[in-house]
């Protein structure tokens, strides 16, 4: 009997210590939600940067090559955070306008119509990119713990309320107002009434 407790204590013991170091390995691994997360953004940066391009390609208005170029070093961020968990790119090596994404993909071919009506529809396709991702991003930031991923999830979204001032201030100069379809009135006129922010980490 007395064998078997302690058997019994070492065996908690060893259990114990399994469990802990378990736990200390899992501080830099991510869990499921985490990754689709960190994927799908890395296709949502895409997406942006591609209807940019393809308006920039379009209408030559600068807007569109100076947001597309912030949108590069934001997909550049994400693939420094999928080298980091070991996270295959999921559109690594995939042409303009491609995505392994099928929501993505159907929403890359509808905005890319949009803009091929009128710059200021184009101009309303990049507000509906931006007003998307700050929605996106921020329901991102909520889920996750890892500092890393907040950190860059929060200086995309700073990047995206730039855009998204910049975008409805082209649809004022052409006496046009947009309305949010993601996100909520209140914090849509919040963001407008800000200034321009610095967003690097
Ligand atoms: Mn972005
Ligand atoms: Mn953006």
């Amino acid at each position: 009997m007395k064998n078997v407790i302690i058997f019994s204590i070492f065996g908690l013991v060893f259990l114990f210590s399994c469990n802990k170091e378990d736990n200390n390995q899992n501080v830099n691994q991510l869990t499921e939600s985490e990754k689709q997360g960190l994927l799908f953004t890395r296709q949502e940066e895409k997406l942006a940067y591609d209807v940019y391009r393809y308006a920039y390609e379009k209408y030559g208005s600068n807007i569109f090559n100076n947001i597309s170029n912030s949108e590069l070093t934001h997909q550049n961020t994400i693939d420094g955070l999928l080298d980091k968990y070991n996270l295959e790119n999921p559109v690594k090596n995939m042409a303009q306008g491609q995505f392994e994404n099928d929501d993505l993909q159907l929403l890359y071919l509808q905005l890319i119509q949009k803009v091929d009506l009128s710059l200021t529809d184009a101009f309303e396709a990049g507000a509906t990119i931006e007003d998307l991702d700050i929605n996106d991003l921020m329901v991102l930031t909520t889920e996750t713990n890892i500092t890393d991923l907040i950190s860059v999830y929060e200086m995309l979204t700073c990047g995206s309320r730039n855009h998204i001032r910049g975008f409805t201030g082209q649809l004022s100069n052409l006496g046009k107002t947009y309305q949010p379809q993601f996100l909520e009135q209140t914090l849509f006129d919040a963001i407008l009434k800000g200034n321009h922010e610095s967003c690097s980490k």
